[in-house]
């Protein structure tokens, strides 16, 4: 009985607003009302990522928007340098050696975000790109993006900047043209509040400028972006998740993004105080690169953290992120993203304290009453 706590770092739950707007009955994608919708959304979109200029919406999953992001900008055998950060920026990696790029990977330890110093030394003149996550999810780290950037202008570069912002989107601040972004990497079921389904690309003009010779079809920006200008897609579009991005973006404006990203850095701050009055230690080694969106936490030595996991789906039905990659059995994640308010929090983390001890991980009982008293001082 009551409610499932989805506190996995995406997909998040989705506000009951957002599942009313998907039930509306579908329309013809090729009428008027659709064109009304189409042309409104991509309007309301642009500041989400802080642009001016296209985004463009896939029926897809991130990874079909990460795709996209490289078969648009690149040519067979071009060269990119990318960051080590986790186990999503190592997929994405391994996406582009598939599609035949050449990637070189500075390797990091998964506590640490992208390191603008190494730009300098490492970027050379065949890199056609730059790839970096924004929020790495598998670790709870975020890349500094703007000292990225700088980092690449200081060599006077032409590569393009490609950033995977899925898990920070509508969480965590991102300014796509005032950061120098070329081409930001979006997807629904995370900040969004959205189930998965829908992939986003915001193309900046040096980007659509740049198009590279990579073969593409169905991810190819310029149909669709020349369909969008009359508000339709070259495709059928999901139109029943288009109603509820329409919702979910309508809530956004109304608590307004600032407001948003105090929200996330709150409960993300509350969490940490937790973590540590269990005596346990954050994965993110950086104070300046925190992420918002979730917390990973380290388990200590000799203690599993998926059986913790699972006792506290069995006993107290919450799901938790799973550790990822190298970190399997050393981490869990908490996401504590999307439609999330104190209560929720206070919850989420009742659970945990509640789970670790049933578990017989040795914390300090606290953590939760850490979390409460900032929430109050700062509330
Ligand atoms: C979730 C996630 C992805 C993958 O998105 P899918 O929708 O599962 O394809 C990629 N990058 C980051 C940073 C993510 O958090």
């Amino acid at each position: 009985m009551g409610r499932h706590f989805l506190q996995i770092p995406g997909p998040t739950n989705v506000p009951d607003r957002v599942l009313r707007a998907i039930a509306r009955p579908t329309i013809d994608h090729r009428g008027p009302a659709f064109a009304e919708l189409a042309r409104e959304l991509l309007d309301r979109l642009k500041p989400v990522f802080g642009t001016r200029h296209d985004v463009v919406v896939y029926p897809s999953s991130g990874t079909g928007a990460w795709e996209a992001a490289l078969v648009n900008t690149l040519s067979p055998g071009e060269r990119v340098l990318a960051f080590e950060t986790g186990h999503f920026s190592t997929l994405w990696c391994e996406m582009a050696a598939r599609l035949g790029l050449v990637v070189d990977l500075v390797p990091g330890d998964w506590r640490h975000g992208a390191d603008p110093a190494a730009i300098t030394d490492l970027l050379s003149a065949d890199h056609a790109a730059v790839m970096v996550v924004h929020n790495e999810t598998s670790t709870g780290v975020r890349s500094r993006i703007p000292e990225i950037r700088d980092a690449m202008d200081a060599t006077g570069h032409p590569a393009l900047l490609l950033v995977d912002t899925i898990s920070s989107l509508a969480s965590m601040e991102y300014r796509h043209d005032e950061w120098g972004v070329d081409v930001t990497v979006g997807c629904s079921q995370k900040g969004l509040m959205l189930p998965p389904g829908i992939g986003f690309n915001a193309v900046g003009p040096k980007a659509l400028a740049h198009r590279g010779r990579l073969p593409r079809s169905y991810w190819d920006w310029d149909p669709i972006i020349a369909a969008n200008r009359q508000g339709f897609f070259p495709y059928t579009p999901p139109t029943n998740l288009l109603y509820g991005l329409r919702e979910a973006l309508i809530m956004l404006e109304e608590e307004g993004l600032p407001q948003v990203f105090a929200r996330h850095e709150r409960h993300a701050e509350a969490t940490r105080r937790a973590v540590r009055a269990w005596g346990l230690e954050v994965l993110c080694a950086d104070e300046r690169e925190h992420s918002s969106s979730l917390t990973a936490l380290l388990m200590p030595d000799g203690h599993d953290a998926d059986a913790a996991r699972s006792l506290i789906l069995e006993r107290y039905d919450m799901s938790l992120g799973t550790g990822l990659g190298r970190l399997a059995g050393r981490v869990f994640r908490i996401g504590h993203l999307g439609h999330f308010n104190d209560l929720m929090l206070a919850g989420t983390l009742g659970g945990v304290e509640m789970g670790l001890l049933a578990a017989g991980v040795p914390i300090k009982e606290g953590g939760v009453r850490a979390a409460l008293a900032y929430l109050e001082e700062t509330g």
